[in-house]
């Protein structure tokens, strides 16, 4: 028996069936004997049009207000569920996130949770109650109602199962699990049994979207062991966790990759203590984030190159901002090219194992693919290459490393 706080994300609850078949699901965990805490996101779809509404007001509506518009949506789909499970003879409880004290810092559509005030949901599994909570929101000090960010859903789960030293997390969403790439691109793309918060970060980060990445983190934190699993299929889905020690850990987990991204070079900059700064600091200073970045000496030992990519919406605006720069800077050139995009293989296992750079780009030459850029870090090794070869590179990478075997 165990405590399990779970997850139903919009299209799991987008209709009136699927939140009935929602219900089934939770009574049939609780029938095992387990107690439950049930999140839920607003149908989907709803929050979407709740935004809509509130920008035929205002380009801007206030923010204050938006969260109060923005809550709305989960607060429908606590109360069906409630009213779904207590159909079943399911006794059940619904909570917005100020009844059951998520506390957030007052930054509102982006609010941080602080705390949680577990006692009301605990009062309830005590008594055999399913809590529902309304995922997405909660409350600052002033009793202001607050929003976490889109997705916020997921990171409300991990912080009650944080808060509640729940037995696993479990997010239910419309994949059974994370896969070893996207399967869109490679039919023959494995479902992981697991992964570590580690890799499962730099595979959010880098576009395979299953999860808010910030719930990834705060799991990895406060070590709450998170499933991802689908809720249409049965199945157990994918456990992201820590790294243990004892086991043998597959050399690659996945290989992610990011279509969203632009290069831009700068030749010729004077070689000085500082340029980098110089040349980079106006960039962040508009709010661009910078990814990868590579300086390269010219053979006369006076001048450098750079060359670093950007999201590609701000592709042309760092264009702009670099030329300016550059010219104060006396370089001899700017330009970019913002049909790349950047493949990355992950895994834990890189960090005892030579050689896995060597094998990727030799798989990569093997097919023609011209390799733009490489970033490595301790689990990671990152190529930016021309967007054509994404499927290519992504395929002939999946094949080298045998992704499509189990590793066990
Ligand atoms: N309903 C919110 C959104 O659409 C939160 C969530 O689904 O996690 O972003
Ligand atoms: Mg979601």
């Amino acid at each position: 028996m165990a405590l399990i706080v779970q997850k139903y994300g919009g299209t799991s609850v987008g209709s009136i069936e699927r939140i009935e078949a929602v219900a089934e699901k939770v009574q049939q965990y609780r029938d095992r004997g387990h107690r439950l805490v049930v999140v839920v996101s607003a149908m989907s779809g709803e929050t979407d049009r709740l935004l809509g509404l509130a920008r035929q007001i205002s380009e801007r509506p206030v923010p204050r207000e938006l969260d109060v518009l923005l809550s709305t949506g989960e607060q429908v789909t606590i109360a069906l569920l409630s009213m779904a499970l207590e159909k079943r003879g399911v006794p059940a409880r619904s909570y917005t996130g100020s009844q059951v004290h998520i506390l957030t810092d007052n930054v509102h559509n982006k609010a941080r949770i602080r705390e949680i005030d577990a006692r009301k949901v605990r009062a309830d599994l005590e008594a055999g109650r399913v809590v529902v909570v309304a995922g997405f929101q909660g409350v600052d000090e002033e009793g202001n109602i607050t929003t976490l960010g889109r997705g916020g859903s997921d990171t409300t789960a991990v912080a009650l199962a944080a808060a509640l030293g729940a037995d696993e997390c479990q997010i239910f969403t419309d994949v059974d699990g994370v896969y070893t790439t996207d399967p869109r691109v490679v039919p023959e793309a494995r479902r992981l049994d697991r992964i570590t918060f580690e890799e499962m970060l730099e595979m959010a980060s880098l576009g395979s979207k299953v999860l808010q990445i910030r719930a990834v983190e705060f799991a990895g934190k406060y070590n709450v062991p998170l499933r991802v699993l689908s809720s249409f299929e049965e199945g157990e889905g994918t456990l992201i966790t820590y790294e243990e020690e004892e086991m043998e850990n597959p050399l690659i987990s996945g290989i992610a990759f990011n279509r969203d991204e632009a290069q831009i070079t700068v030749l010729g900059v004077p070689d000085q203590p500082g340029i980098a700064a110089k040349l980079l600091g106006p960039v962040a200073d508009a709010n661009i984030e910078i990814d990868m970045i590579v300086q390269n000496v010219a053979p006369d030992g006076k001048t450098t190159d750079f060359t670093f990519t950007v999201n590609r919406t701000d592709y042309e605006k760092t264009l702009e901002i670099l030329q300016d720069v550059a010219r104060a800077l006396g370089a001899s050139e700017v330009s970019g090219d913002n049909r790349i995009v950047k493949i990355s293989l992950v895994g834990v296992g890189m960090r005892s194992h030579a050689g896995i750079a060597a094998t990727m780009f030799r798989a990569l030459a093997e097919e023609g693919i011209n390799i733009r850029m490489i970033s490595t870090s301790e689990i990671k090794i990152s190529v930016v290459v021309d967007e054509k070869y994404l499927e290519l590179g992504v395929r002939a990478l999946h094949e080298a490393f045998h992704l499509d075997q189990s590793g066990d």
